[in-house]
């Protein structure tokens, strides 16, 4: 048997809005997957995604971040985000 559920995360693009700038940060969650941090792409902007959460278990600090980062996600995607 196969679980489909498990790989549909792979293609979703996960949308980061920077606290300091506000720039809306489009990114692959397959890309965000093997990164510590993510650099805000705003201008002037010296902002840094923590995406090791903790440091202790990066899987679970991980799978929480995409549960906030995926809420901003379904906020956005009215406005075109893809
Ligand atoms: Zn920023």
């Amino acid at each position: 048997m196969r679980n489909y559920g498990i790989t549909q995360t792979s293609t979703a693009r996960i949308v980061m809005i920077c606290p300091n700038c506000g720039q809306e940060n489009s990114e692959l969650a397959e890309t965000l997957r093997g990164l510590r941090f993510y650099a805000c792409s705003g201008e002037d902007c010296d902002y840094s995604f923590d995406l090791a959460g903790s440091g202790k278990n990066t899987g679970n600090a991980l799978a929480e971040a995409c549960k906030k980062f995926y809420a901003a996600f379904y906020a956005v995607r009215g406005q075109g985000a893809r």
